[in-house]
């Protein structure tokens, strides 16, 4: 690998969403300079709709930062992942799943996505991160690549990362289009916000979050630290669609007559924000999907339906393995573009896995059919835990270790 003798090894990073950010934190550890290019102004750049789940595989990841303490701030601000299940509308349980079951304190961590941005920016700050502008352009040579974004500005670095999502820029460019291609929408939208609830009064004992299946809907909450929740309703309607009237409104009308504690989320939802979006996914890319010394990590690569919450994972687990493949390159003689290509292959086969599954949960958590959820609520009754379980074991058993330099493979 060549790299500019007199600057350190420089990784361009488009995008500063939870894929992005993360990235730059393992690019810094590895000693390399990072430099986030995000298109939002920082406020915006550092909320963001609701809660979200970062699950185990997630956290092995994020434990390999600062000796453990990043990790440690997602649990001391957000909630850990503790009891939980799938029910039917009427609240009779399908699926009950517990960490002890696989002999764990907990599944993960939930946070309010606004705090996971703002924990995963600290220690960046203004000098890694530059908000406001986009990326326009970007060329590479041999020698290294060369961005320019929206407002003129010219960076160089010795390669780009594409973190940019769903409508990733850097995509639509390796795939030499004009306009990003459309992604394949769902059949379904979500709607997804906080809400406070002091000393859980409403919310059920010893769980930390539940979701509810009824004809073609959804209605789940989380515990996000503290007494704030997140919820997300999700709902099978044309793509394009928007509330007539206050969304608030809206799901009443569809979620009022759901079991406890349902209806008293939603009066808890009085005066929050609500945001509502269609849920899309692309099919992904078989094998190495960048360029020479552009790759693409999180949605911008391959983003799936929330439904087993693992994309931001995936995107975790991405800029983890990216910075591994890259380090055990360099002293494996490789260079940026070899490194990049082996690291796409072997990520496109989880991916795909996790793209797999997170459909097939989605075409049977929003059935709305008689027979559909006659079917799924008859299989989720029947199934044992222990067999539920046993299907994600090959996600959440990823264990990220960080390699010392020593045991790198040398050229
Ligand atoms: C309803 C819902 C619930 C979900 N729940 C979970 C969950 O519980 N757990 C989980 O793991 N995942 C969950 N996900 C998925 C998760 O949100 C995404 O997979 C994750 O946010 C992807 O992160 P990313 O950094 O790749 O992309 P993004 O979060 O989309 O970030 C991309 C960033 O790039 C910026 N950008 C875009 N274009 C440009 C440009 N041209 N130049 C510069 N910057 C640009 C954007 O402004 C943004 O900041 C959920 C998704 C949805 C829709």
């Amino acid at each position: 690998m060549q790299s500019n003798q007199n600057a350190p090894f420089t990784v361009l990073i488009v995008g500063g969403g939870i894929g992005g950010l993360t990235l730059a934190h393992f690019v810094r550890k590895a000693g390399w300079r990072a430099q986030v290019i995000e298109k939002r102004p920082l406020a915006e750049m550092l909320s963001g709709p609701g809660g979200i789940f970062i699950q185990l595989n997630g956290l092995s990841a994020l434990r390999q930062l600062d000796e453990g303490r990043l990790a440690e701030a997602l649990y001391a601000q957000g909630g850990s992942v503790l009891a939980g299940g799938f029910h039917r509308e009427d609240g009779s349980p399908l699926y009950l799943n517990d960490p002890e079951f696989v002999g764990r304190q907990d599944l993960g961590v939930c946070i309010s996505r606004a705090d996971l941005q703002q924990l995963l920016y600290r220690d960046l700050g203004p000098e890694v991160v530059f908000p406001g502008s986009g990326l326009a352009h970007f060329e590479q040579d041999e020698g290294g690549v060369r961005v320019q974004l929206e407002d003129g500005t010219v960076l160089s670095g010795d390669m780009l990362v594409g973190a940019d999502g769903l409508w990733s820029r850097v995509r639509t460019i390796l795939e030499e289009r004009a306009r990003p291609a459309a992604p394949e929408y769902s059949g379904y939208c979500c709607w997804r916000g906080l809400f406070s609830v002091p000393d859980r009064q409403i919310l059920p004992e010893n769980s930390s979050w539940a979701e509810y299946w009824g004809f073609g809907l959804r209605f789940g909450w989380f515990h996000v630290g503290g007494d704030r929740y997140s919820f997300y309703a999700f709902k099978n309607t044309e793509q394009g669609g928007a509330d007539e009237g206050s969304s608030l409104a809206g799901l009443r009308t569809l979620f009022g007559d759901y079991a406890a504690p349902v209806p008293a989320i939603l009066d808890a939802l009085e005066g929050e924000t609500i945001y509502r979006d269609d849920i899309c996914d692309r099919p992904p890319i078989k094998g190495p999907w960048g360029k020479g010394r552009a790759t693409l990590i999180g949605d911008a690569a391959h983003p799936v339906q929330p439904n087993i919450g693992q994309g931001a994972c995936q995107a975790i687990e991405d800029g983890f393995e990216l910075v591994q493949a890259l380090r055990a390159g360099m002293t494996a003689g490789q260079t940026v573009a070899e490194a990049l290509r082996a690291i796409e292959e072997q990520r496109s086969k989880r991916v795909t896995r996790v793209f797999k599954v997170s459909r097939q949960v989605g075409e049977l958590a929003q059935s709305d059919t008689r027979w559909g959820v006659f079917a799924r609520n008859q299989l989720y009754r029947l199934m044992p835990n222990w067999l539920g379980d046993l299907q994600f074991r090959w996600l959440f058993d990823y264990e990220a270790e960080w390699r010392s330099d020593k045991l790198l493979p040398k050229a």
